[in-house]
C-alpha cells in the first residue's frame, strides 16, 4: 500500500477520524481539526500533511518525500475550490497558515507561520477587496517577520525593533494604532533587511513560501528548544510533527475580530466556568506570546455577545463530545466565530480531580442554558442533551487521574503558622496573575541560562523574566518558580508551568526588570539576583525572603475520587513504616497495613540504641552478646508497641535485621574509644573487630537472615519485643496481627530453622501471657534462588513479600547502591546522549520483563504449594503506577509503599483493576 502523506478537512467532511492512533499520524492540532470539522463547527478548511512524512524527511537528510508535491498540489486545489480563492491570486488570494501539531502538546516549541500567501501584489488585492489597507499591511508585515525568522534564519529581534521604532516615531503605544502606510513602510523596511542580509528579495511565488514553511515547520523539530523540552517531559516515543496548511481567517481585521484562547473550565480549580483571554483586532500569537496583556472573556459577552454565545456552544459540544476538559483556540472575524485548535487542556492538580468528579456526577450546563443556546441556533440539540447530564462514569473518573495528578497535589503552600498574616502584609513585594498554584521560594534570577546554572548546583531558584519564550524552557524547568512582568494564565510561562504543576505568577505590571543590572523593582523595592523571593501562584502574591513553606489542604474531589478508587481495587495497599509517626501518617494516606518494618532502623535512633548494638557486635562472648542485646529489648518493645498502637488492628509485617553488621560499627576515633570504655574491650581490639567485619561486597554478605543463623540470640531478642509488645497490646484490648519476616532467604531449610526458632520464643511467651495472639511467619523473596524455589520455601512459610530492590539488583547483578552512576546512560535514549537500553531505571520502575518473570514465576510455585499464599511487594516498586499494575496482574495481595506514595498505589491499584473488567 502506497503511503498517503496528506490529508484533507473542509466543508463539513474530513478525510480521517480521531482516535489514538490518528493522533499519531496527523499529531494533536491536526486530529483536533478534522473532529471539529466532522461534528459541525466552524472551522477554516485545511490539510495536514502527516507525522510519517516528517519522520521521512528526516531520513532523507532533511528532503522532502517523492509523492508529498503531487498531494500537496492536490490538496491546494481542493482547498482553493472550497473557499473559491485562488494561491497567489493578486486580486483576492488564498492566504494560509501554516502551523505545527505533534501527537503531544509541545507549548510553544514549534514554528507557526501565518498569512503565507501575501506578496506585494496580492497584499494590494487584499486591501481593496476587504476595504482596510490597514489590516492587509498588518498582514503582510507579521507574514515577512515570521517567514524571515522561521523558514530563513534571520534573527526574530531586528524586525521587532524596527517595529518598536516606528511606534515610537509616530507616538503610538500599540500595534492596531499604526495607521496603514506605516505599515506599508515597516513592511518595505523589512524586505529591504531581508534582501541585504540574504542577497535575495523575499520570495514573492506563494508556491516557494510555503514549501520554505513546510520545511520550517520540519525543522523545528529538531530545534534545541522543542530537544530540551521533550528531554524534560520525557517524550521519547514521538517521530517528528504533522504539519498544518489552513486558510486563513483574520482576528486582526477590526474591532468586530479578536483572537483568543480559553479553556472549558477553569484549569486552576476546576470550576464549571469559561475561562480564557482574547485580544480584540489582533492575530494568532499574541495571546499566546504575552506580549499584550489581553481582555477576560466576560468582556467578549458585553462587547460580542454573538460571538460569545457561538463560543459557548463550542463549549458545550467539545465538552460533551470529548468528556474532557478542552483548551481552545478561536478567531473571531467581523463577528463570526471560527475555531482553530482544540485539545485536552493542562489542568492543576487540584483541578484534575475537581474535573473528573464533575464530569462523574454534574452536567456542564443548567436546562435553561442549553436550551437559550439551542434557541439561538447555535447548540444542535444532539449536544444539548449530552450537556445537560454528566459525560462519564466514576470507573472512568477514577482512570483519568494519573499519579503524576497525585504528586502534584501535595505541592506546597505558605505555612502562615510560621509567617503570620499581618508580617506577610510586611514583606510583600506585589501582586500578578496566578496561574499556577502551589508556592515556591528561592533565590532570584533573570535569565534561564543562570537558572540552569544554579539549578545544577542544587540552589533554589525563581526564574524572573518580562515574558518566558520557548527558549527558556530548561531554565523554567530547573526553577522552582516562575515570575513574568507581562502575560495572562494561557501565556507561554502559564502553559508550560502548569503542564508541571511549578508555581507561576505572570501578568505582574508592577514588576520592573533591570537584565544589566541584574535587580528588579516592585513597588519601589528592589531585588537583586541571588536574593530569596517567595511566590504564592495560588493567589498570585510575591514576597521578599525565603519563607516556611507547608503541605496543603487537600481538595475534597480528591477524598471522593480516592474512595471510588478503594471500592474499585482489590489489592490491598500497605505501607513501609519504621515509627508510629510514619504508621498515623500513612493511615490518613489510606495505608490499609504495615508491609515492612525495617527494624534495624531503630537501632540507629539515639546514642543510647546505637551504643547498646555496637555493644553486642564487638562482644566476644555469647553472654557478652545476650547482655547487649538486652538493652536493646526495651527499646525495640517499646517501639512495636508504639506501631502496633498506630495500626490498631491493621497488620503489621515486621523483618528482622537486616543490614550487615559492619554499618553500625563506629566510624571514629572517639566512637571507637567511647564503645571501649563502656565494654571495657581495648580500643586496639574494637578496631581490629571492626576491620574483621569489613566485607568487599557486603551486599552479597553476611546479611539478612544470615545474621540470625550465625548469632540466634538476635533473633531471640526481636521476636521477643515483637510479642511482648504484641501482647502488651492484646491485654490493653488493641487488636494486633503481627506479621514476623525473615529477610534474603534463599533455600527451605535455612528458612525452617528461622521459623523453628521464631515460633518456640514466640510461642512460649504467649503461653506464659494467657492472651490468644494469631501470628504469621513468612519471608521475603529477595533472591533470585528463593523465587527459583518458591514451591519448597512456601512448604513452611505463611506468606511472601516480594523485595525487590535486592531481587532487582541480583537479577540484574546491577549493586543498588552503585549504579546510579552508569545506569543514566542505560535509560537516556540515543538522542539524549545514552544508550537507551532500559525504559526505565530498573530501582524505580520493575524491570518487568527480567524481574518480572521471577516474581511470576514465586508466586506460581508458592501457590503451588499453598493455594492461599498471601503474597505482596515492599520494594520501591511498590509505589511506583506501573509496577503496581503488574502485581495486580501477577496476582498479589497487596502492595506496601512509603506513607506518601499511598495514594497513588490506591490509584493504580483500582486502574488495575479496571483493566481486568475491559477484558
Ligand atoms: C527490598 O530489598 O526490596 C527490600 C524492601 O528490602 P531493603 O530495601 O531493606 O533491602
Ligand atoms: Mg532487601
Amino acid at each position: 500500500m502506497t503511503k498517503k502523506y496528506v490529508y484533507f478537512y473542509g466543508a463539513g467532511k474530513a478525510e480521517a477520524k480521531g482516535g489514538a492512533l490518528a493522533k499519531n499520524v496527523l499529531g494533536g492540532k491536526g486530529i483536533g481539526l478534522m473532529e471539529m470539522t466532522a461534528i459541525g463547527i466552524s472551522v477554516p478548511a485545511g490539510f495536514t500533511i502527516t507525522v510519517q512524512t516528517c519522520e521521512a524527511y528526516y531520513k532523507l537528510g532533511r528532503k522532502l518525500p517523492s509523492g508529498l508535491e503531487k498531494e500537496v498540489r492536490e490538496a491546494v486545489l481542493k482547498l482553493e475550490k472550497v473557499t473559491g480563492k485562488k494561491l497567489g491570486n493578486p486580486h483576492d488570494p488564498l492566504l494560509v497558515s501554516v502551523r505545527s501539531g505533534a501527537a503531544r502538546s509541545m507549548p510553544g516549541m514549534l514554528e507557526t507561520i501565518l498569512n503565507l500567501g501575501l506578496n506585494d501584489k496580492s497584499v494590494e488585492g487584499l486591501a481593496k477587496k476587504t476595504d482596510n489597507a490597514r489590516f492587509a499591511y498588518d498582514a503582510y508585515r507579521r507574514f515577512i517577520q515570521m517567514f524571515s525568522s522561521t523558514a530563513m534564519g534571520l534573527s526574530k529581534q531586528p524586525m521587532e525593533d524596527m517595529l518598536h521604532e516606528m511606534k515610537n516615531e509616530i507616538g503610538v503605544k500599540t500595534d492596531p494604532e499604526i495607521p496603514a502606510e506605516k505599515l506599508k513602510e515597516l513592511c518595505a523596511q523589512f524586505k529591504a533587511f531581508y534582501k541585504m542580509n540574504k542577497g535575495e528579495d523575499f520570495p514573492q511565488d506563494p508556491w516557494e513560501q510555503l514549501w520554505g514553511a513546510i520545511m520550517a515547520v520540519f525543522n523545528s523539530w529538531e530545534a534545541e528548544k522543542a530537544q530540551t523540552y521533550r528531554r524534560v517531559e520525557k517524550i521519547t516515543d514521538l517521530k517528528g510533527t504533522a504539519v498544518n496548511v489552513v486558510q486563513m481567517v483574520f482576528g486582526n481585521k477590526g474591532d468586530n475580530s479578536g483572537t483568543g484562547v480559553c479553556f472549558t473550565r477553569d484549569p486552576n480549580t476546576g470550576e464549571n466556568t469559561f475561562y480564557g483571554d482574547y485580544l480584540i483586532n489582533a492575530q494568532g500569537e499574541d495571546v499566546v506570546a504575552g506580549i499584550r496583556t489581553p481582555l477576560k472573556l466576560s468582556t467578549l459577552r458585553d462587547t460580542m455577545p454573538r460571538a460569545y454565545d457561538q463560543l459557548c456552544a463550542v463549549r458545550a459540544i467539545l465538552e460533551s463530545h470529548y468528556k474532557e476538559m478542552q483548551d481552545l483556540e478561536f478567531t473571531i472575524e467581523d463577528q463570526k466565530l471560527y475555531m482553530l485548535q482544540c485539545r485536552t487542556g493542562k489542568r492543576s492538580p487540584a483541578a484534575a480531580f475537581s474535573i473528573a468528579l464533575d464530569h462523574a456526577t454534574k452536567p456542564l450546563l443548567s436546562g435553561p442554558q442549553a436550551n437559550d443556546l439551542v434557541k439561538k441556533g447555535y447548540l444542535p440539540k444532539k449536544y444539548a442533551r449530552l450537556a445537560v447530564k454528566p459525560v462519564i462514569t466514576r470507573q472512568q473518573a477514577v482512570n483519568r487521574i494519573s499519579s503524576d495528578d497525585i504528586e502534584r497535589l501535595f505541592y506546597p503552600v505558605i505555612d502562615t503558622r510560621k509567617t503570620g498574616v499581618d508580617q506577610l502584609k510586611k514583606i510583600r513585594l506585589g501582586q500578578g496573575i496566578n496561574a499556577v498554584p502551589g508556592a515556591a521560594s528561592g533565590k532570584v534570577v533573570f535569565t534561564a541560562a543562570e537558572a540552569e546554572k544554579m539549578g545544577q548546583k542544587g540552589e533554589k531558584v525563581i526564574l524572573v523574566r518580562k515574558e518566558t519564550s520557548p527558549e527558556d524552557v530548561g531554565g523554567m524547568h530547573a526553577a522552582k518558580g516562575i515570575l513574568t512582568a507581562t502575560g495572562g494564565k494561557t501565556s507561554h510561562a502559564a502553559v508550560v508551568a502548569r503542564g508541571w504543576g511549578k508555581c507561576c505568577i505572570v501578568g505582574c505590571e508592577a514588576l520592573n526588570i533591570n537584565y544589566e543590572a541584574k535587580s528588579m523593582t516592585v513597588n519601589g523595592k528592589t531585588v537583586k539576583q541571588g536574593e530569596f523571593i517567595t511566590l504564592d501562584g495560588s493567589v498570585g502574591e510575591i514576597y521578599s525572603g525565603d519563607l516556611p513553606l507547608k503541605e496543603p489542604e487537600l481538595p475534597k474531589a480528591y477524598y471522593t475520587i480516592l474512595k471510588w478508587a478503594d471500592q474499585l481495587r482489590t489489592m490491598k495497599v500497605r505501607t513501609n513504616a519504621d515509627t508510629p509517626y510514619d504508621a498515623i501518617n500513612a493511615i490518613k494516606m489510606g495505608a490499609e497495613g504495615i508491609g515492612l518494618c525495617r527494624t534495624e532502623h531503630m537501632f540507629f535512633d539515639t546514642e543510647e540504641r546505637r551504643l547498646a548494638i555496637q555493644e553486642m557486635i564487638v562482644a566476644e562472648t555469647l553472654d557478652a552478646r545476650k547482655i547487649a542485646l538486652a538493652k536493646l529489648l526495651p527499646f525495640q518493645t517499646d517501639d512495636f508497641y508504639g506501631i502496633f498502637k498506630a495500626m490498631n488492628g491493621f497488620p503489621v509485617t515486621i523483618r528482622l535485621i537486616d543490614p550487615p553488621l559492619h554499618e553500625f560499627t563506629p566510624k571514629d576515633n572517639a566512637g571507637v574509644e567511647k564503645l571501649s570504655k563502656i565494654t571495657g574491650i581495648s580500643v586496639d581490639k574494637i578496631k581490629h573487630r571492626c576491620e574483621q567485619l569489613h566485607e568487599s561486597n557486603p551486599m552479597l554478605g553476611h546479611r539478612g537472615c544470615r545474621l540470625c543463623i550465625t548469632y540466634p540470640e538476635i533473633l531471640d531478642m526481636q521476636v521477643t519485643a515483637i510479642i511482648q509488645a504484641a501482647v502488651k497490646c492484646r491485654k490493653e484490648g488493641v487488636k494486633v496481627l503481627p506479621e514476623i519476616m525473615i529477610p534474603l532467604t534463599m533455600d527451605k531449610k535455612e528458612f525452617k530453622i528461622m521459623e523453628q526458632q521464631t515460633r518456640v520464643v514466640a510461642d512460649k511467651l504467649i503461653q506464659q501471657s494467657g492472651v490468644k495472639l494469631p501470628y504469621l511467619v513468612g519471608t521475603m523473596i529477595e533472591i533470585p534462588r528463593a523465587a527459583l524455589l518458591a514451591d519448597q520455601i512456601a512448604e513452611v512459610a505463611e506468606f511472601f513479600s516480594f523485595g525487590t530492590n535486592d531481587l532487582t539488583q541480583m537479577t540484574l547483578g546491577l549493586s543498588r547502591d552503585d549504579a546510579g552512576r552508569f545506569l543514566p546512560t542505560y535509560v537516556a535514549t540515543e538522542k539524549d546522549g545514552g544508550k537507551g537500553i532500559f525504559k526505565d531505571d530498573p530501582f524505580q520502575s520493575l524491570d518487568q520483563d527480567g524481574v518480572g518473570m521471577l516474581v511470576k514465576l514465586g508466586i506460581e510455585r508458592g501457590r503451588s504449594t499453598k493455594k492461599d499464599l498471601k503474597v505482596g511487594i515492599c520494594g520501591e516498586h511498590g509505589g511506583d503506577a506501573q509496577s503496581i499494575k503488574f502485581c495486580h496482574k501477577a496476582g498479589m495481595n497487596y502492595v506496601s509503599c512509603s506513607p506518601y506514595r499511598v495514594p497513588i498505589a490506591r490509584l493504580a491499584a483500582a486502574q488495575a483493576a479496571l483493566q481486568d473488567q475491559k477484558k
